[in-house]
């Protein structure tokens, strides 16, 4: 496993993204208090977290925190461009960029020293063309993990740039409490207190089986190996998906009836809509994929009005795409169906609908997905596919 000697990962992450993009576009908030909601909290400027107000937060709870705030309506297409506006920057800065959401990324430097400069005037140049030329605040952390350079954003935030050179790494690292370490939440952080361990110091100093002990196999060599900032993860270019599909092939060819048919379309974009919300996608164009008896292949494809990642509008728009190719189906057979969604876009929005309460199916989708990802996929399935053979699953090659 290779590890840079020299710290040349950047984790670079927009602060109080949304919020900055409000109060970058409405000099009248800057320096003031601001909530981007409605219903929920979804994002809170820093003038507002000063006052103990977290995204997440109900708007109530928010005002009581901070009742001077200003509550301004969430405008996702204003967010969706600004972050292509940034990403457009990390991917000048680096050719090694993998986004982790839609604020956010790690970037290696590795290599550029003669093109860009040292890895600290990278970084100080990227935080500055981002505020230049989008008009927003970054935060960039500097180390030689992944884990790290993640870790030294977060202490960074706001408006901040923190370097871990390798020689202070541990001083650095040490002194945080356990649930700086990835892969801490409440429930392991609980067990490391218990066992009186607080500080990532005090977790480096245990032996590794007391680790595995307390919180088991995989968590306690993860949590030894983090604590020495040993983390061999390599910063990977995330290629963008611009399809996700999915087909099922039906064997012989026979005749079948319209309701055999819509369970089978039914299941796959069941499957299709799950995986695009598992990877906050959302999609315009519904591509229908046949394969016929004699093994020709056609597509018929429709786009909606708007992109979308619930089950139901994709469903519906399938449905008539199917309806349609019927008598081309009904005359030449059919041996294998399969759903596409292209036209994808980031879906900023997705998980921002749920608390807003605003659209039922995407509760319901959320549920569905809730429940298959603790329970396994075969815990729900749709009326429609009870008791019905769900044939032999081909993934669907990426256009
Ligand atoms: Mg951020």
């Amino acid at each position: 496993v290779f590890v840079s000697p020299q710290p040349t990962v950047l984790h670079a992450d927009l602060d109080a993204f949304y919020a900055s993009v409000e109060q970058r576009d409405d000099p009248a908030l800057r320096g003031r208090p601001v909530i981007v909601g409605p219903g929920v909290c979804l994002a809170a400027s820093y003038e507002a977290k000063a006052y103990g107000v977290r995204s997440g937060m109900g708007a109530a709870a928010a005002r009581r925190a901070c009742p001077d705030a200003v509550f301004v309506r969430a405008r996702f297409e204003a967010y969706t461009e600004a972050s292509k506006a940034v990403f457009a920057i990390f991917e000048e800065t680096s050719p090694v960029v993998e986004a982790l959401s839609i604020d956010e990324a790690f970037l290696d430097v590795r290599g550029l020293e003669h093109i860009r400069g040292t890895p600290v005037a990278i970084a100080r140049q990227l935080r500055s063309d981002v505020r230049e030329r989008v008009g927003l605040p970054i935060t960039v952390g500097l180390a030689r993990t992944k884990f790290l350079a993640k870790v030294a954003s977060a202490c960074a935030k706001p408006d901040g740039l923190l370097v871990v050179m390798p020689d202070r790494e541990l001083e650095f690292l040490h002194p945080l409490p356990v649930q700086a370490l990835w892969g801490v939440g409440g429930k392991t952080a609980a067990k490391l207190h218990a066992a009186g361990l607080t500080t990532v110091g005090e977790v480096a100093r245990v032996p590794e089986t007391l680790l595995v002990e307390v919180c088991g196999r995989a968590a306690g060599r993860q949590l030894h190996a983090l604590s020495h900032n040993r983390d061999p993860r390599r910063v990977r270019p995330r290629v963008r998906r611009r399809s996700i599909g999915s087909q099922h092939a039906l064997g012989r060819p026979r005749r079948r009836s319209p309701e055999e048919l819509d369970a089978v379309l039914v299941g796959l974009v069941d499957r299709v809509t799950r995986r695009m919300r598992k990877a906050r996608r959302c999609g315009r164009t519904v591509v229908l994929r046949v394969r016929f008896g004699d093994y020709t292949r056609a597509t018929r494809s429709r786009t909606m009005v708007r992109a979308t990642a619930q089950t139901e509008p994709i469903l519906a728009t399938a449905r008539s795409v199917l309806a349609a190719a019927m008598p081309l189906i009904e005359t030449r057979g059919l041996t294998l169906l399969g759903i596409a969604v292209t036209n994808l876009e980031d879906n900023v929005g997705i998980q921002l609908a749920l608390p807003l309460g605003r659209e039922r199916e995407a509760v319901v989708d959320a549920a569905v997905d809730d429940v298959r990802a603790r329970f396994g996929t075969a815990a729900i399935t749709r009326g429609v596919l009870v008791g019905r053979d769900r044939g032999i699953e081909v993934p669907l090659l990426e256009d």
